[in-house]
């Protein structure tokens, strides 16, 4: 899958970087890729740019506490739980939460979403230029959905990706790296939750579907698929790793993983920007890296590359499999999703 890195003498392992809002976001959008490439041996870093201080215990079953709780303390754990499971790396940006206010409330004044964008750009460029990452990832201009740390998360990433190779910005924030692509993430999307949900009822199942908490209305323009169904049982495990914010047998779970395996057996990103030639569609974040040195540092955006729809891809699933799980799901298993009122998702 991962080309031959050509870039640097000194650097043999690809490098991915995943730039998302809270603990949990990593578990939640696109965990089977990263523990994917964990697992094929490229180096991944997570880079989560606030505490998640202000989300809410949202799981039902979680033991309630006699007395204040700390969220960040609890969250770094549950987010240490996380990382171990994927086998990825992971650092904190250092931010704190903004919650997800509602109607007219401001934004706490020393949240994420208000902080000067150029002093938090200047924090991820230095974790670019350290880390030195090939490719990275976060949310589209909208964060994936309109929770404001998502969209500041999407916000300084565009701009580190950037200025991390331009010598003249942040000249103290180490030396220049300019990484080669930039994805947006989708965790789903209409498109996928249409075929699940077709897949559900060709099978018999009664039991009510429902698209995940804060799926995109708007149908991304999804150019990469990548392949990772085998890792979707460690993706769950992650997610539920993030004990405070995930009913285990909740909404998150409530299509059994063989038929997500089946029906939909990618994780799926918009290519952003690229600075290496490829071929959409995509089924690797780094397809067109193994050339780099070859075809210079010239920018090519999404709109220059000649954009096919990606076929739909299929994992052979024994059908009794898939029916057994089902039943599963449809005898009890299939949970009926957690309130939300101010989720960090
Ligand atoms: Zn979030």
């Amino acid at each position: 899958m991962t080309g031959t890195l050509v870039r640097g003498a000194a650097r043999t392992r690809p490098r991915l970087m995943a730039v998302h809002a809270h603990p949990d976001d990593e578990s939640s959008k696109g965990a089977a890729t990263l523990a994917r490439y964990a697992a094929e041996g490229v180096e991944v870093l997570v880079v989560t740019c606030t505490g998640g201080e202000r989300g809410s215990i949202l799981n039902p079953g979680y033991p309630r506490p006699r007395g204040p709780v700390d969220m960040s303390v609890l969250r770094a754990r549950e987010m240490e739980r996380a990382r171990r499971i994927l086998g990825v790396r992971h650092s904190w940006l250092g931010y704190v939460d903004s919650g997800l206010p509602q109607g007219d409330e401001p934004l706490p004044a020393t949240c994420f979403a208000r902080v000067a964008p150029q002093a938090a750009t200047a924090r991820l460029v230095r974790l670019i230029r350290q880390f030195r990452p090939d490719v990275v990832t976060t949310y589209d201009e909208d964060g994936g959905y309109p929770h404001p740390d998502h969209v500041m998360a999407h916000r300084i990433t565009v701009a580190a990706f950037t200025a991390a190779g331009d010598g003249a910005a942040h000249p103290r924030a180490g030396r220049p790296w300019q990484p080669l692509k930039l994805y947006y993430n989708h965790g789903s999307h209409p498109a996928r939750s249409a075929a699940l949900h077709r897949a559900l009822r060709e099978r018999g199942s009664t039991a009510p579907y429902a698209p995940l908490p804060n799926e995109p209305v708007r149908q991304p323009d999804i150019t990469t698929r990548v392949p990772c169904a085998e890792y979707f049982p460690l993706r769950d495990r992650a997610l539920r790793a993030h004990t405070s914010q995930v009913e285990p047998h909740g909404v998150w779970f409530a299509v059994p993983t063989p038929v997500q395996q089946e029906v939909w057996p990618t994780e799926d990103y918009t290519l952003a920007r690229s600075l290496v030639r490829t071929e959409l569609p995509e089924s690797d974040l780094f397809a067109g890296i193994a050339t780099a040195a070859t075809v210079g540092r010239r920018g090519v955006g999404p709109r220059q590359i000649r954009a096919r729809r990606p076929e739909g891809l299929r994992v052979k699933m024994p059908a009794d499999a898939a029916r057994a799980a089902l039943r599963a799901a449809s005898s009890g298993r299939s949970g009926s999703g957690s309130a939300r009122s101010r989720t960090s998702w």
